[in-house]
């Protein structure tokens, strides 16, 4: 653990003598993950790509791949994207030097990427070569009316498998670039977002295995790497058993669990969350803290159906709830492996991981 200064540092040290619970961090340049590091975590829990996908340099590129009308428009967007995305994990990796670094490959909902305006359609068709009503055409078709529950997650990596592919290599020949310069090999824990059945998660570890053996066949050099899942959907947490059959680790992501799993979106509900708390409907915002009677049953659920067709799944939460006190006291009591929370509460997480251990006793 990196040294913290006077008294804040002699807490640390007496909570880490005394935690179970790993506390790793959520993040996603290699800013945060130094933030993260200096704060004492023990590994990056979720490297979200999507801002990666979102920089102002690269979003006319993103949008051009979405909005492309076949399989090779879309790869000769994406072979645009491949150098900064290395370039992005090789940063992430030389910071976090060997310790786990989870990436989850893209989330967001497709239409979350569309351009708005006609100075960004312009743009796009500018760089792919193509006219502006074509691409508008397009874009209506990718409309979506409830993006959260829609085309987003790992349907992206069904329906688009070159995405996921694209960054499956960018991870690969990252690790091996840093491999060879620092001698510190990562171990890339590949997620895969939003899964609720089993045949996804394969057709998605099919992908990211076949790229990982041409990767390593090209540079005549190989890492280590694991390929797990997210549990976010109600279904993931029920069918765990069979999941864990494929994948090599589960985080809990239970902001979308928490959507998912009493059906009120995550985005909207602070107009009337704070009245359910008042009148006593929930002890706490469940986006806050994990809602134990209805989540936490799920997640302990998911927890023991994971062990027993995997014993020793690595298992964590990455949602917001992964850097709150009392959610921890819970991840403690069910015995998770970590936490990963945002850079700035990680002391906090490991304080309150300490703290649960103690009661746990
Ligand atoms: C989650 O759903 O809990 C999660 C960590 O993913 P995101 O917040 O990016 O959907
Ligand atoms: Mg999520």
């Amino acid at each position: 653990q990196p040294e913290l200064a006077g008294d804040f540092g002699i807490l640390m040290a007496w909570a880490d003598k005394v935690r179970r619970l790993r506390v790793r961090a959520n993040a996603e340049t290699p800013q945060d993950c130094q933030v993260a590091r200096d704060f004492g975590a023990e590994g990056v829990g979720l490297c979200r790509t999507e801002h990666m996908f979102f920089d102002a340099a690269r979003i006319t590129a993103v949008r051009e791949m979405i909005l492309a009308d076949s399989e090779k428009g879309r790869r000769a967007a994406l072979a645009k994207l491949l150098p900064e995305q290395r370039d992005d994990f090789a940063q992430i990796f030389m910071v976090m030097a060997g310790l786990p670094v989870t990436i989850r490959l893209l989330d967001p909902p497709l239409h979350e990427f569309l351009p708005h305006g006609e100075s960004e359609f312009e743009e796009v068709a500018k760089a792919a070569g193509v006219g502006v009503e074509a691409l508008k055409r397009r874009a209506a078709e990718l409309h979506e009316f409830n993006p959260m529950l829609g085309h987003r997650g790992c349907r992206l990596g069904v329906t688009y498998p070159e995405i996921y592919e694209m960054q499956a290599r960018a991870i690969f020949e990252a690790a091996l670039i840093v491999k060879q310069r620092s001698g510190d090999a990562p171990i890339p824990e590949i997620m895969i977002p939003l899964v609720a059945t089993k045949k996804e998660l394969e057709l998605m570890k099919a992908i990211v295995d076949r790229v990982a053996s041409e990767v390593f066949a090209e540079q005549g050099a190989s890492v280590e790497y694991l390929v797990g899942t997210m549990i976010e959907l109600p279904r993931a947490a029920l069918k765990a058993g069979e999941i864990a059959e494929v994948g090599e680790f589960f985080s809990f992501g239970t902001n979308d669990l928490t959507q998912t799993t009493i059906g009120i979106s995550r985005d909207d509900a602070g107009r009337f969350l704070t009245q359910y708390v008042d009148k006593g409907i929930f002890a706490r915002d469940p986006f806050v803290s994990i809602d134990v009677e209805g989540v936490g049953q799920l997640i302990e659920l998911a927890t023991e159906r994971g062990r027993a067709a995997r014993p020793g799944i690595k298992l964590g939460i990455c949602g917001e709830h992964g850097g709150d006190p009392a959610s921890i006291t819970f991840c403690e009591q069910t015995g998770l492996d970590y936490v990963s929370a945002s850079p700035y509460r990680v002391p906090i997480a490991r304080l309150a991981a300490a703290q649960a251990a103690l009661a746990n006793k």
